[in-house]
C-alpha cells in the first residue's frame, strides 16, 4: 500500500529545488506518501508554508534542514530532523550559512565571466526566487543559454569539485554542526554516507563512530545515490551503531529531472521510520523539558 511509504529527504525554492514548498507537499499526495520531512539546504524558510498545505491536505510533516559540513575529502551533509522553526540558534545558523554562500556565489560568477560566459549574479538570484541561493540555479541559467547541455554537464565542466569555476564555501565544522542542530531541538542524521567518499569500510565506521560520540542518531540509508549493496552496507552500520534508519529521495524537482519524489533509486522509504524519527523527536524533547 502507498500510504505505508514516505520521502525524508527534499528540497523546494526555499533552496534549490524547483517545486514551492505547497507543491512539493501536493506532490507528495499525489505520488501517495503519507508522511514528508522537507530538508532545504542552510534554510528553514520553506518550513512554514509546506506545514500548512502538508495540515490542510492531511499528510503528516516534519521540519528538516541539511547543512554542510567540513571533512575533507568529500562531501558531510547533516540532515536535521524535527528543529524548532522558532529556534534562535538556528536563525543564527542559517544567517551565517548564508552569508557563506553571499561570499561563493559571486566569484563563481567572476570566473564564468573570465571565461567568457555571460551571466550575472542578478539573474542567478532572479532563478533562485529570492531563497537560498546554491550552484544548481546557476546550472540552470547555464543551460537554458545553451553553454552546456545538461545539469551534469554544467557540474563536470564549471561547477563541480573538478569544475573550470569551482569554489568551496565556508563550512562548519561537524562537532559544531551537531551541537546547534541539536540546541535547534532537532536530531542529527548523517545524510547520503556514499558522498563522504571514503577509501575503505574501516574509514567509514571511524567517521560515523566519531558522529555517533558527538550526537548522531541515525544514518541515511535510502537515498537516490545508493544502490542496493550501499543500502545493505548502511542498513547494518546503522544496527551496528544503534542508529535510526532513514531515507529519502533527495527530489530537486526539475533541477534534478530523473529523481522524482517517494522514490530513490527504484526504492519506497518505509512508514516505519518516519514513525520512529517523530517517536525519537517526542522523546528527547520530554527530556529537554524536564526540570
Ligand atoms: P551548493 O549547495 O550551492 O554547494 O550546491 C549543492 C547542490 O548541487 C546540491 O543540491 C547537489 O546535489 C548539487 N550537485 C552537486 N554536484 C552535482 C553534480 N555533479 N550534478 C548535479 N548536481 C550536483
Ligand atoms: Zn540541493
Ligand atoms: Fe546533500
Ligand atoms: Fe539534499
Amino acid at each position: 500500500m502507498p500510504d505505508q511509504f514516505v520521502d525524508l529527504h527534499c528540497h523546494s525554492t526555499a533552496s534549490d529545488g524547483t517545486l514551492a514548498p505547497a507543491e512539493v507537499v501536493q506532490l507528495a499526495r499525489r505520488n501517495g506518501l503519507s508522511a514528508l520531512a522537507l530538508t532545504d539546504h542552510d534554510t528553514i524558510g520553506g518550513i512554514s508554508e509546506a506545514a500548512d498545505e502538508a495540515a490542510k491536505s492531511g499528510l503528516d510533516f516534519l521540519p528538516g534542514i541539511e547543512i554542510s559540513c567540513e571533512c575533507s575529502p568529500g562531501t558531510m551533509h547533516l540532515l536535521g530532523y524535527g528543529v524548532d522553526p522558532e529556534s534562535t540558534v538556528l536563525r543564527d545558523l542559517t544567517r551565517r550559512l548564508i552569508e557563506a554562500r553571499d561570499d561563493r556565489n559571486p566569484r563563481i560568477i567572476r570566473k564564468l565571466n573570465e571565461l567568457n560566459v555571460a551571466i550575472t549574479m542578478a539573474e542567478v538570484e532572479a532563478e533562485s526566487g529570492g531563497g537560498v541561493v546554491g550552484r544548481p540555479h546557476i546550472a540552470a541559467i547555464l543551460l537554458r543559454k545553451g553553454y552546456v547541455s545538461s545539469i551534469k554537464q554544467a557540474f563536470d565542466k564549471y561547477l563541480g569539485t573538478s569544475g573550470a569555476a569551482y569554489f568551496d564555501k565556508e563550512r562548519i565544522p561537524p562537532r559544531e554542526a551537531f551541537d546547534l542542530i541539536h540546541r535547534s531541538g532537532g536530531l542529527p542524521v548523517l545524510a547520503h554516507p556514499v558522498q563522504l567518499r571514503t577509501g575503505n569500510d574501516g574509514e567509514l565506521a571511524r567517521i560515523i563512530k566519531d558522529c555517533v560520540d558527538l550526537g548522531l542518531i541515525g544514518l541515511e540509508v535510502i537515498h537516490s545515490d545508493h544502490n542496493a549493496e550501499l543500502v545493505d552496507k548502511y542498513s547494518a552500520l546503522a544496527e551496528k551503531f544503534g542508529l535510526l534508519k532513514t531515507g529519502g529521495s533527495d527530489f530537486h524537482g526539475s533541477n534534478k529531472k530523473d529523481i522524482d519524489l517517494g522514490i530513490a533509486n527504484g526504492r519506497r522509504v518505509p512508514r516505519e521510520w518516519f514513525d520512529a524519527l517523530v517517536e525519537r523527536a517526542g522523546r528527547e524533547k520530554n527530556l529537554a523539558h524536564k526540570p
